[in-house]
Order: C-alpha cells, then sequence, then structure tokens
C-alpha cells in the first residue's frame, strides 16, 4: 500500500464544492437551506413535510466490536460506505453522524471526521464549532441549572409573601402571570386562572418548590475534559449567605438537552421534552421540572436553531448530515431522529420511480454494539418508529488480536509487534468478540454485514480469517474494506454487500417490553447484550428506582453508562467475559429525553485529560489554517 497522507493533510488538499450545489444536486430546494459560511448549512425541517409522500430509503446502522483507545473505524467506514454507495455507485446515500465533542478532540482520540479518503471536510469546521449547536446545549443546560440555585436561594431567604409577590408582579393593579405558570397551577390541583383568588396556602404551594438539594441531579456541563469540576462547592461567595452546596459538572454532551436534541421529531416535541426534564425532588417527594421553574420558553429559544440538521460533505462530495452529539457511553450514542428521517426522505422513492433509485442512510450508534446499536434499537427506534433494515459491524485486526490476549493498546505508545506482524492465533481466540456482537444483533431482529476495516499491516491470511469466523459466527456478509486508504472505490465491496442484503425484508423487534420493572429491564440488558449473570444495585440506586416508579416514571427505557471498553462493566474484561456481576452505583432519570440511566461502576461523567493530550499537537500556520488535528 502507497503511505497515506495525515488526515488533516487530506482534508485540507480536497477543495469542498459549494454548500448550496450540493443542497441542489439532492433535492433540497433554496428555501429549506440556511448556509453558515460556504461549506456548512442547516435544513430547515419544512423538507419532510414537502417529501412526506415518498418511500423511505434503506436504514442502516453502523456499529462496531468493543474497540481499544485508538477506535476501530466506525466513523471512517460510515463516510468510506457513503462514498462509494453515493460517488461510485451512483445512489442516493446518506451519512449521518454525531457533532464531535471538544472533549476527545483535545484529549485522547482527536478528530471525529473520519480517516484517510474517508472523511468528513472542512474537518477542522465538523471537529471544532460546527454551526454552534453544542455551545447553544451548553447555554440551555447551564441556563436551567443557574435558574434551580438561585430559585432556592430566594426560596430560602424570602417569606411565602414576598416570593409571591415578585413571581407574580402587579401590573395596573392586577397580578400577572406568566403562561408557564399555568402550568403549574394544574400540576398541583389548583384549577383557578385569577392569580389574586389564590387563597394564602394556594400561595405557599404555588411559591414554594421546596427541592430537596440532597436530590438535585442536574449538572452543569461544559464541552471540555475537566476533570477537577467533577466535585465542586457552589455559593462560596458572601452574596449567597452561606447557601453552599456541592456539585458538579459533566461534559457537554452528557448533558439531557443534548439528549433531547438527538431524540425530538419536532420543535414542539422538543419544547415539551425540555419542559419536562426534572432537575430534582422536592421535599414532599414530587419531581421538580423545567416547566416548574419556569425557563422551559428560554431552553426553547437558546436551542431552536439547534434543531435543523446541518448539512456537510464527504471528501468525494457526497452529502453528510452531521447532528446531535450525545456520547456512547454516558449517554445514548446516536445522532438525532430528525438528520435520519430528512435523509430517509431525500434518499427515498416515489412512485414509478425505478428500484436503483432507492437511497440508503447510514447512521452510527457509538463505540461498540453493545453501546450504541443496542441504545439505538431500544431507545432511538423507539422514539422514532423507524426500524434498520440491516446492521454493519466494524471491526479491525488490531481490536480482534486485543480480546484474544494482546497486550494494551495505549494511545500515543507504538503498537506491540503482535498488531503489526501476522498473528492468527491470537486473531482467532479474540474472534469471539465479533461473534458474540454479531449475536446480539440477531437478539433484535437485524441482518449484519461485517465491514472488516483492512490496516496496511493486516496479511491477507488474516483478513481471511476475519471473514471466515464471521460468516461462521452468523453474519450475513463479511467484507474486507480498503476505504482508509482508497476512498469509496476501497468500499465498492462493502456496498455491494450492503445492497444485497437490504434486498429482503427485516424482522426488527425490541429487546425489552418497557412495561416491565426498571431493575429487570436493566437486568434483560445485562444478561443478554453483556453476559453478565446478574446486576447488583446499591442501596442509594435502588432508593433512586423506588422514587422514580413511584413518580410514574418506570415505563421508560434503560440507557446504560457503561464502559465501551469491555462487554462488562470493567475495562480490563477483554473478549467475551463471563462470569461477572454488573454493579449499579446510581440511577439517574432522564425524563425529557425519556430514559433512565443507570451508572455501572465507575463509569465518569466528566473525562479527565491525559499527561499527553492531543491538544499538544493542534494549532494555527501562518495562512490561518488548522493543523494537528487527525
Ligand atoms: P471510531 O469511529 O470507531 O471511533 P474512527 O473512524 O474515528 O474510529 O477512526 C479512528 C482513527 O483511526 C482515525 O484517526 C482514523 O484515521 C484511523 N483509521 C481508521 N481506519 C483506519 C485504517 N484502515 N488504517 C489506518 N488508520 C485508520
Amino acid at each position: 500500500l502507497e503511505k497515506v497522507p495525515s488526515d488533516i493533510e487530506i482534508a485540507m488538499a480536497q477543495t469542498p464544492k459549494p454548500i448550496t450545489q450540493l443542497a441542489q444536486e439532492i433535492g433540497i430546494l433554496p428555501d429549506e437551506l440556511e448556509s453558515y459560511g460556504k461549506y456548512k448549512a442547516k435544513v430547515e425541517l419544512s423538507v419532510l413535510d414537502r417529501l412526506a409522500h415518498r418511500t423511505d430509503g434503506k436504514y442502516i446502522v453502523i456499529a462496531g466490536i468493543t474497540p481499544t483507545p485508538l477506535g476501530e473505524g466506525k466513523s471512517t467506514t460510515t463516510i468510506g460506505l457513503a462514498q462509494a454507495l453515493g460517488a461510485e455507485l451512483g445512489r442516493p446515500a446518506f451519512a449521518c453522524v454525531r457533532q464531535p465533542s471538544q472533549g476527545p478532540t483535545f484529549g485522547i482520540k482527536g478528530g471525529a471526521a473520519g480517516g484517510g479518503y474517508s472523511q468528513v471536510i472542512p474537518m477542522d469546521e465538523f471537529n471544532l464549532h460546527l454551526t454552534g449547536d453544542i455551545h447553544a446545549v451548553t447555554a440551555a443546560n447551564n441556563l436551567l441549572a443557574a435558574a434551580l440555585d438561585a430559585r432556592m436561594f430566594h426560596e430560602a431567604t424570602q417569606s411565602d409573601k414576598a416570593l409571591y409577590s415578585r413571581l407574580v408582579p402587579t401590573s395596573k393593579g392586577k397580578r400577572e402571570f406568566a403562561p408557564l405558570m399555568f402550568k403549574r397551577l394544574k400540576k398541583l390541583g389548583i384549577d383557578k386562572t385569577n392569580p389574586n383568588e389564590l387563597t394564602p396556602e394556594e400561595i405557599t404551594k404555588f411559591a414554594r418548590l421546596d427541592v430537596d438539594p440532597e436530590t438535585i441531579t442536574w449538572n452543569r456541563v461544559l464541552d471540555t475534559n475537566d476533570r477537577f469540576l467533577r466535585k465542586i462547592t457552589l455559593g462560596r461567595n458572601s452574596t449567597e449567605k452561606g447557601h453552599e452546596r456541592e456539585a458538579g459538572f459533566d461534559i457537554a454532551v452528557a448533558s439531557e438537552c443534548m439528549a433531547v436534541l438527538a431524540l425530538a421529531t419536532s420543535l414542539e416535541d422538543m419544547k415539551n421534552r425540555l419542559g419536562a426534564m426534572v432537575v430534582a425532588t422536592s421535599k414532599q417527594g414530587e419531581a421538580i421540572t423545567a416547566d416548574d421553574i419556569g425557563v422551559t420558553g428560554a431552553l426553547a429559544v437558546l436551542m431552536k436553531d439547534t434543531i435543523k440538521p446541518n448539512l456537510m460533505q464527504t471528501l468525494q462530495g457526497t452529502p453528510v448530515f452531521v447532528h446531535a452529539g450525545p456520547f456512547a457511553n454516558i449517554a445514548h450514542g446516536n445522532s438525532s431522529i430528525l438528520a435520519d428521517r430528512v435523509a430517509l426522505k431525500l434518499a427515498g422513492t416515489e412512485e414509478g420511480d425505478s428500484a436503483d433509485r432507492v437511497g440508503y442512510v447510514l447512521t452510527e450508534g457509538g463505540f461498540g454494539a453493545d453501546m450504541g446499536m443496542e441504545k439505538f434499537c431500544n431507545i432511538k427506534c423507539r422514539v422514532s418508529g423507524l426500524t434498520p433494515d440491516a446492521t454493519v459491524i466494524v471491526a479491525t485486526t488490531r481490536a480482534l488480536k486485543m480480546h484474544g490476549g494482546g497486550p494494551d493498546v495505549t494511545p500515543g505508545k507504538p503498537l506491540h509487534e503482535t498488531y503489526t506482524k501476522e498473528d492468527l492465533v491470537t486473531l482467532k481466540d479474540g474472534c469471539k468478540n465479533l461473534v458474540q456482537h454479531i449475536k446480539n444483533s440477531r437478539k433484535f431482529g437485524i441482518k449484519v454485514i461485517v465491514a472488516i476495516n483492512r490496516f496496511s499491516s493486516d496479511s491477507d491470511a488474516e483478513l481471511a480469517l476475519v471473514r471466515d469466523e464471521a460468516l461462521a459466527g452468523g453474519a450475513d456478509a463479511a467484507v474486507v474494506s480498503n476505504h482508509w486508504a482508497e476512498g469509496g472505490e476501497g468500499a465498492r465491496a462493502l456496498a455491494e454487500a450492503v445492497i444485497a442484503t437490504c434486498e429482503g425484508p427485516s424482522n426488527f423487534k425490541f429487546l425489552y417490553d418497557l412495561k416491565l420493572p426498571i431493575e429487570e429491564k436493566i437486568t434483560i440488558i445485562s444478561k443478554e447484550i453483556y453476559g453478565a449473570d446478574g446486576v447488583e444495585l446499591s442501596e442509594l440506586a435502588a432508593q433512586q428506582v423506588a422514587t422514580y416508579t413511584r413518580q410514574g416514571y418506570g415505563d421508560l427505557p434503560i440507557c446504560m453508562a457503561k464502559t465501551q471498553y469491555s462487554f462488562s462493566h470493567d475495562p480490563k474484561l477483554k473478549g467475551v467475559p463471563s462470569g461477572f456481576t454488573i454493579p449499579i452505583r446510581a440511577v439517574r432519570l432522564s425524563a425529557g429525553a425519556g430514559f433512565l440511566y443507570p451508572i455501572l461502576g465507575e463509569m465518569q461523567t466528566m473525562p479527565g485529560l491525559g499527561t499527553r493530550p492531543g491538544f499538544w499537537e493542534v494549532g494555527v500556520d501562518e495562512a490561518g489554517r488548522v493543523v494537528g488535528l487527525f
């Protein structure tokens, strides 16, 4: 294989086409496009109404085996496959990916735009601010956090009457209600529309949220790997009169606001979900929501533009939607429902269209199939009502050898020679990890294509071995793909396998029934997908499960926060571990996004920076170009 230049060199060498031209090529009208500079645009959701009559294109979720910390090329394969389907085979083909967080970009992973000759461009804009969606999510999240603490402070320092007259001010001799206040009265069972008619007891009920500080689950967020903010003390200044409390920061993409964006099905739905977000429990045991705090309208204003999917392009000029960015380990790890829907309609067919007009939408589920794909099926598909036609599971010999007992793979350190020389014994043993992911996908009734992402050091015998093991393990197809080195041309065989596999009907099903008790749903995922013997809830987790069940949130799906480096909760357990019980440290509620969120083992919701983070490489050259992202 020839030497392939660095990702950023390849990306910078290619001039993207104007985004207006791409939009026209894929059938977006000028009125439906809102450009952000020359190469990025947001797409109006009205396109969904205009194309409502179309039959959706084929829907494929790209997942992976349990990865090494270097990543096994899921994004690269998503983009390479889109280039093959679109630019080589001439099919309408859309990649739908997440917006990267600055955490990994400057931390361990570098960019997330794909790699080699399979990338989204301009890759620096993709990896950095894009159109500002993550910033808007951060702003909304932190407004709610500030609103909650301020409200608690005012309740603690004012009488009922003073509080009420400030919340419901008098104008021209009459008290005035903001619209959200009616919503709160209704929730409290006070059937009055005239604020002047409230009794003193009703005034107290209305004015006091009575938040139990011990129950607050709403953290502040920041899109930086800043481990020193994991636990902080708020309110240290004298102006806060001693109202201190312990709190913390999460990474921005773990905010429930981000999950809401990813799962919203319209602007109205996003507003409702933002309003339903629960931040704490009152001393009387009731869930306190963003609606109760009166901040929903402002959150929706901050996030209103985020709802429109961002259009970009691959190195070969085919379309990519970049929209929403929840992590797959501590959040649900899938790009937005709306981007997928828009892409499925643009890739869709109308009456009279020939069969080869059918388009393909490739959407990526983060990390291994036990993480992003499980959540894609059990959470995203439940909300969207969409079902996948197939899954592509990306495998590398590198990660498979690690699962077969190869030494640790550490970013920044040279790879052990097991990984650069032929080693069929270790590789064969590690294939069991791939086979387990294939079997898991079958539990959802999904057809499986294994994409073997070729590295230059892979031998033909190694690639043949992985293909044989994948087919023997139940894959419908297994194809070696060389898109990193060759772009779309290198993924032609993979694209043909995807087209062939999507021909037949699919029998998609969910893994669990929402009506089951919370602990049982957690147990089903742990046993069926992770291979655990069972789960063990901490006292705190058990108490949280009881509270959420009592408050009426028991029917939500489960979003496990788990390490991506093992099927189990312990990153050290490689291959297909067995004989373990999963400790559930806590269970959190994302009532607006619509899931419960158990925290397994030591999982952190704010990553840290290592000794040698990625940012050492990054800079701006004399011409003003970004260098050092990879
Ligand atoms: P994932 O999405 O699975 O985390 P990425 O697609 O982001 O992985 O790839 C991780 C890194 O590995 C990127 O820097 C990419 O350029 C590189 N990479 C991916 N595939 C190959 C390959 N076949 N050969 C060499 N490098 C690759």
